[in-house]
């Protein structure tokens, strides 16, 4: 006891740290106060297990080292904040990374709107009021050749929008074989329930027809919804109702008919090959009332929902209160309305929105791109581990074109040392670990015990970084 008393007398002050040399990059790193509670923490856990004997004796300069060793430790662990990674995963609409890198021209106008004032809901013409959503109606409009249109958060609350503003207290009628769930919770029939109207589902899950929805029609029904199968593919025999046919059924009974496309294609574009997605402009052509798509999938933009259909529909779900909570901030609008701007221009469009860029990458540019991360790693690694170039399958993500992944190349790491595993976290925690250094956190899978870049999703001038990153986390080790 007197020993442990002895010891408890050696635990440093929360100033003492702070002022310690020690502490200054992490200091740099995080708000000072930040940095007090954490010590608060980690001095009061010391104390308990300097009491407890669960510590050996330490001086008080090895208490005061190993106090803002684990505060700086937890601040990184708990504290890392949003910020930029590298994406060597080939996987180019990553929900959990962003889903789409924005082009240059869209950010531009982004930061113009962001930083300042913006006609956003004023009509300059008037000086009066004005409507958000004038910034992309029009083009919209061009691009689907659809009445009306209305953006709003985000794709699942356009469908939610649709539905309680259309079908609150009456049926809507789903096939079967789309009772997608998307992830992050949003599954078909739960959207249905929450917004008030009554799911009835029709068919089978591999076949339904069209007098599957004829039947089921009843004088509550209100809405006849497709759903585009984003993420799952149905092979074998399978039959499922043309959009053409389902319009015209709705039409002839007086139903709203509804398409959720999901990712959704403005323009048909020949350089992405097999990569193909229906176009809104189809969907309506269609007969669709309404149709809804994403605007960070396919679309390469931001985080956005599209409705485009019929005018009086439009004009019926903007009037309902769920239209102002589900409503798009100025940002994504800003941005949004730049990106259709450079779909109103397709001949650059593959070269400057960097999803279809990468989905439209040729083979010798991927395996340019594979041959120079593969010399870089190989001069940075300095024979520490073993890089190669091999065939990879990429894929678009974001819930689009399930079963279908493009040929690429990636570039193979194994270390002669540690494991992959350990070096795959390492990467991924590296920003943390040497603050002040300008190093990207790089999240890259492994494979058979290797570690993959994927090259398609690098952004330009990222080979350099892995292979920089990589020669500082092989520091100190043996060839
Ligand atoms: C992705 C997707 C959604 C949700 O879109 P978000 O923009 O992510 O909200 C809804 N329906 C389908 C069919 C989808 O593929």
């Amino acid at each position: 006891m007197i020993d442990a008393k002895n010891h408890l007398r050696k635990l440093p002050s929360i100033d003492s740290c702070l002022a310690h040399p020690k502490a200054e990059a992490c200091l740099d790193t995080y708000p000072r106060q930040w940095m007090v509670s954490a010590l608060r923490v980690v001095i009061d856990q010391m104390r308990a297990e300097l009491l407890q004997g669960e510590m050996a004796p330490l001086s008080r300069s090895e208490l005061t080292a190993l106090a803002i060793l684990r505060a700086c430790t937890s601040l990184r662990e708990q504290a890392r904040g949003i910020q930029p990674v590298i994406n060597a995963t080939g996987v180019i609409l990553h929900t959990n990374l962003g889903r789409a890198v924005l082009p240059k021209v869209v950010i531009d106008a982004l930061a113009s709107i962001a930083g300042g004032y913006s006609n956003l809901e004023f009509d300059l013409t008037t000086g009066k009021r004005g409507s958000r959503q004038v910034h992309v109606e029009k083009a919209l409009l061009e691009l689907t050749g659809a009445e009306a249109a209305l953006v709003v958060n985000n794709n699942a609350a356009a469908v939610f929008l649709c539905i309680n503003a259309l079908a609150n207290g009456k049926e809507v009628i789903v096939s079967r074989g789309e009772q997608v769930e998307i992830g992050g919770s949003f599954r078909i029939p739960d959207v249905i329930r929450q917004s008030g109207a009554k799911l009835v589902e029709v068919g089978t899950t591999n076949i339904t027809y069209l007098s599957d929805y004829a039947d089921s029609i009843t004088e509550t029904s209100a809405v006849l919804l497709k759903v585009h199968r984003s993420n799952f593919r149905l092979v074998g025999f399978t039959a499922s109702v043309d959009p053409r046919e389902l319009a015209a059924l709705g039409r002839s009974r007086g139903l709203v008919t509804m398409e959720d496309l999901g990712s959704g294609s403005l323009i048909d574009l020949p350089e992405l090959g097999q990569v193909r997605e229906p176009t809104v402009r189809e969907s309506i052509a269609s007969g669709m009332d309404l149709v809804t798509f994403s605007g960070d999938k396919l679309l390469g933009g931001p985080q956005a929902g599209i409705i485009v259909g019929r005018r009086h529909l439009v004009e019926k779900l903007a009037r309902n209160p769920l239209a102002r909570i589900v409503r798009i901030d100025k940002l994504s609008l800003a941005a949004l309305a730049a990106l259709l701007r450079l779909y109103l221009e397709p001949r650059h469009l593959v070269k400057t929105v960097p999803a279809l860029q990468m989905l439209a990458m040729t083979e010798s540019e991927i395996e340019a791109r594979a041959k120079e991360l593969a010399s870089l790693l190989t001069a940075a690694t300095l024979g520490k581990g073993d890089v190669k170039i091999i065939d990879a399958e990429d894929q678009v993500g974001g819930g689009a074109l399930p079963g279908i992944s493009v040929a690429g190349k990636a570039v193979a790491f194994r270390p002669n040392h540690g494991s992959s595993d350990e070096l795959q976290a390492r990467l991924r925690l590296v920003a943390g670990q040497y603050p002040g250094r300008h190093v990207l956190p790089v999240v890259a899978p492994l494979e058979g015990g290797q570690l993959i870049f994927h090259v398609r999703t690098l952004i330009s001038g990222q080979e350099l970084e892995i292979a920089k990153t990589l020669a500082v986390l092989m520091e100190g080790t043996s060839p």
